[in-house]
């Protein structure tokens, strides 16, 4: 087993046990890979040993290694900060922008995303514990959000993504609650099934809460040097 193969399998394992507890099925949790800063060799060997749904937070950085990688069938997932003036490139290149917290930036991609493409599938990001200098909307405005972006003819809202402060993990609770509000007064139930929640150190806590996608970095690729990023 190479590294890459033996980090991956232990982040399986932590999924399967963690859903032993709750009596979850494994299956239900999917597993992003956050490559942020490790290079497109890294993310191929990832690849290789199964890994298909990556998530990247730079717009620069993710585009080159889109591009290097484009012989791969991966899955793309954008989880940083959504610039009003980057949602162009996000909308061409990505499969799912998890960070949108504004119409505006989902009409944007909605208008942006091409004639050819599938529906872009988007998050929408709550600030769930209410900390000021977060991203995302406040708790109170989603089903308004939701009425509106779910309209748009280019998009497929899929859900919510929230990061908590570490070791809120009553914030993994009140998303879930607020997730399954919106799910019992959606128009298309079947498309709101993501909750992208929880990180290498409280996916547990995530899962146990009902997190249906969690994102990964450093327990799958190790400690990160921003060094390489410009
Ligand atoms: C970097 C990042 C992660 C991964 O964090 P790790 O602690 O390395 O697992 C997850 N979600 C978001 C939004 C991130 O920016």
């Amino acid at each position: 087993m190479n590294k890459s193969e033996q980090f991956r399998q232990s982040v399986l394992n932590q999924i399967e046990q963690a859903c032993q507890l709750v009596k979850r099925d494994p299956s239900t949790v999917q597993l992003l890979a956050v490559s942020k800063t490790h290079p497109s060799q890294t993310l191929r060997e990832m690849y290789t040993v199964g890994q298909r749904c990556f998530g990247e937070n730079y717009l620069q950085e993710a585009l080159t290694k889109i591009d290097e990688l484009q012989d791969l069938d991966i899955e793309w997932h954008f989880i940083g900060h959504v610039q009003r003036n980057k949602t162009k490139h996000l909308a061409e290149t990505f499969d799912w922008v998890h960070g949108v917290d504004r119409l505006i930036i989902a009409e944007r991609l909605s208008n942006q995303r091409l004639e050819n493409q599938k529906p872009l599938n988007i998050c929408i990001q709550v600030n769930i514990d209410g900390q000021n200098s977060k991203d995302g909307c406040q708790s109170n405005e989603v089903l308004e959000l939701v009425h509106q972006i779910s309209q748009l003819p280019n998009i497929r809202l899929r859900g919510l993504m929230v990061i908590p402060a570490p070791e809120n993990y009553a914030a993994f609770i009140d998303a879930k609650a607020l997730f399954d509000e919106v799910k019992s007064q959606h128009a298309q139930p079947q498309d709101w099934d993501t909750l992208s929640m929880g990180m290498s150190a409280d996916l547990e806590a995530a899962i146990a809460a009902g997190s249906t996608m969690i994102r990964v970095g450093t327990a799958l690729f190790g400690a990160r040097d921003y060094s390489n990023i410009s």
